[in-house]
């Protein structure tokens, strides 16, 4: 379970401190599968970097599986794999390396088998060898993917995944998704596709401003709704939140 007590996050912009997450709490159950959609600097990656270690959140608490991010850092990191949305990468290793870095960084026992394994999933395993940079943006992508997944991590946090792959790798992942749901893996999902959240997610989050708007299951949100799409109950959920009429 992920535990968010009145989590807020904020910076000092040119001395101005500027709110990006605001008394933010929630519950997320095992093994949920949780679309978090939002416009563009609705404060997703950010609320999601608190939650995996990557930053630190002003005030209130989070906890992973019963662990605090903060006091018990060094457990909440490995009990998570994350995508992130920019892409990063060693330019000098090769994916094969990669993966066995990132086993070591996990703390798992770097294992080559497990590593080839990942590689062919992701069909990368042609580009084993190659050095990182020398990967097209998808195939960075596709290595970000199984980086997060060395260590079989029991929530995995996709900061738009599908960002730029092919529609072949997009389905792919899907699958994969499916995979682990069957295995009771929590997936906190982000994406501008809201199709992709829709066919995904069995939970639905609005992060607006740095709120939460709403969460609630897929599909009593989509019968509340009368069956339209998630797109279009979206879209008129932002537009009643900032105000606007429907067009
Ligand atoms: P997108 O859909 O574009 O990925 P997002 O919902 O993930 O958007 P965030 O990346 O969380 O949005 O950014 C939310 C806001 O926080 C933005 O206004 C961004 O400029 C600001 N922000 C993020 N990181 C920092 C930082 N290190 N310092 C100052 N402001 C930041
Ligand atoms: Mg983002």
């Amino acid at each position: 379970m992920i535990l968010l007590d009145d989590v807020s996050k904020s910076y000092a912009v040119r001395g101005e401190r500027k709110v990006i997450v605001e008394g933010l709490s929630a519950r997320i159950s095992d093994g949920t599968r949780l679309g978090l959609l939002g416009r563009n600097g609705a404060g997703k990656s950010t609320l999601i970097h608190c939650i995996t270690g990557l930053a630190k959140q002003s005030e209130g608490s989070i906890e992973v599986l019963g662990f605090d991010t903060l006091h018990d850092f060094r457990t909440t990191r490995r009990l998570v794999g994350l995508v992130p949305q920019e892409i990063t990468y060693d330019p000098f290793f090769t994916p094969l390396e990669s993966l066995m870095i990132q086993m070591g960084l996990m703390g798992v026992e770097p294992n080559r088998v497990r590593a080839e394994n990942l590689l062919k999933t992701f069909a990368l395993d042609e580009k084993r060898d190659a050095y990182t940079r020398t990967l097209s943006g998808g195939m960075k992508r596709r290595l970000l993917v199984a980086q997060a997944l060395v260590h079989e991590p029991r929530l995995l946090f996709l900061d738009e995944p599908t960002a730029g792959v092919d529609v072949e790798l997009r389905r792919e992942l899907w699958q994969e998704v499916e995979g682990l749901r069957a295995a009771g893996t929590t997936i906190v999902l982000t994406t501008h596709y809201i199709e992709e959240a829709e066919r995904l997610a069995d939970r639905i989050g609005i992060l607006h401003k740095g709120q939460l708007l709403l969460l609630e299951s897929r599909d009593s949100l989509m019968e509340r709704h009368d069956g339209r799409s998630l797109e279009d109950i979206y879209l008129e959920l932002i537009r009643k939140a900032d105000g606007r009429p429907a067009p």
